[in-house]
């Protein structure tokens, strides 16, 4: 596609998202990440062309990648993959603007030393398992806000904004919804939470309805 035919494309998907959002409320407002693990710094850059401007990544390595020969641009970058132990220094040099996949104690335990010894703070969510699959990571619907809160008070440098949650691995729409329901509930309970992060390129109008206000399209948005 050349850019105005990518355009009028990014035009079709902004309008079903600003229709999916207006179905809950004028006032619910909707950010969308443009999620670039299928693609090149190229691409993002024609769609930064467009007028987006955050984007997210799944790999420590593609993220440090892309962030860095897109240096000169303003973007707002999103890591949203499984952290491993061994990767949380990679990531802490690109600094992202929101880490969306915190899924453990541990894991919160380990981050919280490194950006202490660094003197940094780091916006993050809480991953939320909620359907309690055994294929995803995250904490259960169960443990979630007790463990959002004890990473609150016993992690002073992890600034917890909110949930984020993959849905239900399901043809079942209503098995979806439940997985998304959930996850908004949890969201609710929790003083000081401003970002429920759910929906994707499949499912994205459902999690809005369902009270999502950041929705992470990867293969919608590149037209994958
Ligand atoms: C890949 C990915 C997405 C985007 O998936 P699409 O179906 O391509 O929109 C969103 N969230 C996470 C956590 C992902 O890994």
């Amino acid at each position: 596609m050349d850019t105005i035919e990518y355009k009028i494309y990014i035009d079709d998907v902004v309008r079903r998202v600003e229709t999916a959002r207006l179905r809950v409320s004028g006032h619910h407002i909707v950010k969308t990440v443009a999620v670039s693990k299928y693609s090149t710094s190229d691409e993002v850059k024609k769609l930064y062309e467009i007028g987006q401007r955050a984007f997210g990544e799944n790999k420590v390595q593609d993220l440090k990648e892309k962030s860095n020969e897109l240096e000169e641009l303003p973007l707002e970058w999103h890591f949203i993959g499984n952290l491993q132990k061994n990767k949380i220094n990679n990531l802490l040099d690109v600094n992202p603007t929101l880490f969306q996949a915190l899924d453990s104690l541990e894991l919160a335990l380990e981050l919280q030393k490194k950006l202490q010894a660094r003197d940094m703070t780091l916006d993050c969510l809480l991953q939320i398992n909620s359907a309690n699959e055994e294929s995803k990571h995250g904490f259960t619907p169960e443990t979630a806000i007790e463990s959002y809160k004890k990473i609150q008070s016993e992690c002073p440098n992890i600034k917890l904004k909110g949930v984020m949650s993959i849905g239900a691995h399901s043809e079942d729409k209503e098995v979806v919804k439940k997985s998304f329901l959930t996850t908004y509930a949890i969201y609710k309970e929790l003083p000081d939470a401003t970002i429920c992060s759910m929906g994707m390129s499949g499912d994205f109008e459902l999690a809005i309805e369902c009270g999502s206000n950041m929705i992470r399209l990867g293969s919608l948005m590149f037209n994958k």
